[in-house]
């Protein structure tokens, strides 16, 4: 048997169903994972596969998954099962033909992502650390929201930058930002809000009916405004998308300076992921945060 067989068996196993006959495709797209469409007699399951010692992120894609798909507000896939088996962790779920997120599937993500951002959560951080790409994310139970961003984001991925061989000049205006970070906050507490948590273009799309699908969280509680400022990062949200969610739910308008402070995390972490040019976009969104201390 091969290393896939073995899989949809412990899937057969662990969902106590009988899988004799089925197909297999690869899918693209993700950056993480091995992805397969899982087809077998009675249904089509979508399954994403990595070595055995990263099940515990898997298993936070579940709980993410599943926390978002209770609150019933935006379509997430349905979890079936995840664990290890033959050399592999892996997750199922349900199998979702995804089409380009066009339509009015902008708008109503805008408005479903509101209501999702409108129900307050106890506390911020998470109750397990999970990924943001395959970078470990801790979310310890913290109820100052600038302290959750300081220790638990920023200072974690500058840990991890200076490790991975970034610039004293980057260390030192990181510090610098860390130091100063009560700025940002004057006048505005936010609640917590279950949180996406790696809401990029690729990570939403619609549904053949054309209603939005979010999928790939990296869910926790903290600032809403973390899920629009990633929105706005690598683009493919429209007009309609943001005119949706701010008549449900208006932002602050320190949105527009902060918005750099919570793009900051991504962008350390894609240079902590993929190195190259994103330190010196880093270094200039600290330069660009620096000037309003
Ligand atoms: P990765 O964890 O590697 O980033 P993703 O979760 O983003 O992988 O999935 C890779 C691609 O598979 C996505 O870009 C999307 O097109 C597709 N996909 C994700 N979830 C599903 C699903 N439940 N059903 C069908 N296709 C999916």
């Amino acid at each position: 048997m091969s290393s896939i067989d073995n899989i949809v068996q412990d899937i057969a196993l662990t969902t106590e169903t009988k899988i004799d006959d089925y197909q297999l495709s690869s899918i693209g797209g993700g950056c993480i994972n091995a992805a397969y469409k899982l087809q077998t007699t009675d249904s089509a399951l979508f399954i994403k596969l990595n070595q055995p010692s990263l099940v515990g992120m898997f298993e936070a894609e579940a709980r993410g998954l599943q926390e978002l798909r209770g609150l019933d507000c935006v379509r997430v896939p349905e979890v079936i099962c995840f664990g290890q088996a033959d050399g592999h962790s892996y997750i199922a779920m349900e199998f979702i033909t995804l089409g380009s997120f066009r339509g009015h599937a902008p708008q109503l993500l805008g408005q479903q992502l509101a209501q999702l951002h409108h129900q307050p959560q106890a506390y911020f951080g998470w109750h397990i650390d999970n990924t943001i790409g395959s970078t470990p994310q801790h979310n310890d139970r913290e109820h100052d929201w600038p302290t959750f961003w300081q220790q638990q984001r920023l200072a974690k991925q500058l840990t991890f930058a200076a490790n991975n061989g970034a610039g004293r000049s980057l260390q030192k205006k990181g510090q610098q930002l860390l130091d100063n970070l009560a700025v940002f906050f004057d006048g505005y507490t936010p609640i917590p809000s279950l949180l996406h948590g790696d809401l990029w273009g690729g990570n939403a799309a619609a549904d053949e009916q054309g209603n939005p699908v979010v999928f790939d969280p990296a869910s926790y509680y903290g600032d809403r405004e973390t899920d629009i400022a990633m929105t706005e990062l690598f683009g493919g949200f429209n007009t309609e998308f943001y005119a949706a969610y701010k008549a449900e739910y208006p932002l602050d308008p320190g949105y527009k300076v902060r918005k750099t402070l919570y793009n900051l995390y991504h962008i350390l972490n894609h240079f902590n992921l993929f190195g190259g040019g994103y330190q010196s976009q880093a270094e200039s969104m600290m330069e660009q945060l620096l000037a309003e201390i």
